[in-house]
């Protein structure tokens, strides 16, 4: 960037937008503007009507050093602080994954059986296993209202994070974060629905992530074992007996992993069906496994 020039956003923003593209950034554009308008404190929409404005030395600077962190592969999000997840923000840290657009097929999934068990008249309680920043947990209280949560992390970072989250949407009062292993926490509870996307990457595949992931993002939260399958395996053996009859448990899953997880799921004596849902690209992403019986 030469000094001395004005700096308009519309210059400055096809100048980071090369610069990005130069550095292997997947979408220069898209982080460009996004990185600026969070300096300038506006919607991206701004950017495009006032493309002749010069920014000042301040604004120059501080986004100066957006450019350089976003170069080295921080993701956008931990740069903004946050992210749109189910139409609502989620404020993000370094402590747990950023919330994935993939994930919002676990919550439609989940909010639409939740809608139908009991007509939606009885008091729905679910859980929320390795919740992280709250995401699946906070969106379906939002879109569920009456409902009940527990959601559990192993990470006293993704804690208070999850804590703050629910302050700003206005959900505290509706949900108790636990933190603990897995279903440790909540033993002896019964819910409706247990919800989780654990970490599920296969060891070996780690390093084969983008750097944003693999140099960013935590790596327990992202690490599933040899096979990617260790959060399955104990959540399929003690998730249904927490289930309420006609309850139902549902998992985010990687590629290839639907099938095995819906497999393991069937062998538990207390589950008497699986479904199995398909991403916007066609990926096997979710895996339903229902508790027999029906709701009382
Ligand atoms: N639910 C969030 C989402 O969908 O954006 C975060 C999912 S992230 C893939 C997995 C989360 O599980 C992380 O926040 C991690 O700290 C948590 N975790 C890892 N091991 C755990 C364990 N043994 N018990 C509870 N939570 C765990
Ligand atoms: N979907 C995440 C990724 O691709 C992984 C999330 C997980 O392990 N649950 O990086």
């Amino acid at each position: 960037m030469m000094s001395g020039e004005i700096w308009t956003i519309g210059r400055i923003l096809k100048w980071t937008e090369q610069y990005f593209g130069r550095k292997g950034i997947e979408s220069p554009r898209l982080d460009a503007e996004v990185l600026l308008s969070h300096v300038l404190g506006k919607q991206r929409i701004y950017l495009y009507v006032h493309f002749e404005e010069p920014l000042e030395k301040g604004e120059l600077a501080a986004y100066k050093e957006l450019i350089q962190k976003r170069v080295q592969r921080i993701p956008v999000a931990y740069l903004v602080g946050h992210r749109e997840f189910m139409g609502l923000r989620f404020r993000v840290s370094p402590a747990t994954l950023v919330p994935r657009p993939d994930t919002e097929i676990l919550v439609q999934a989940a909010l639409e059986r939740l809608k139908k068990l009991t007509g939606g008249t009885a008091h729905l309680r679910f859980a929320d296993i390795g919740t992280g920043t709250g995401a699946i947990c906070l969106s379906l209280l939002h879109f569920l209202p009456g409902t009940e949560a527990s959601a559990v992390d192993i990470s006293s970072g993704a804690i208070a994070l999850a804590e703050e989250n629910a302050e700003a949407l206005g959900l505290s009062g509706r949900v108790a974060f636990l933190e603990g292993d897995l279903l440790e926490p909540v033993r002896g509870q019964r819910f409706h629905a247990i919800l989780s996307n654990p970490p599920y990457i296969p060891d070996g595949d780690i390093l084969r992530l983008p750097p944003e992931v693999k140099e960013n993002e935590p790596r327990a939260a992202l690490a599933g074992g040899e096979d990617g399958m260790d959060f399955y395996r104990r959540l399929c053996e003690e998730a249904p007996e927490l289930l309420e009859k006609g309850g139902f448990m549902a998992f985010e899953v990687g590629v290839h992993q639907a099938n095995p997880v819906a497999e393991m799921a069937r062998k538990h004596p207390l589950i008497a069906g699986t479904e199995i849902l398909k991403d916007l690209a066609g990926i096997e992403r979710v895996v339903i496994a229902w508790r027999g019986g029906s709701t009382e």
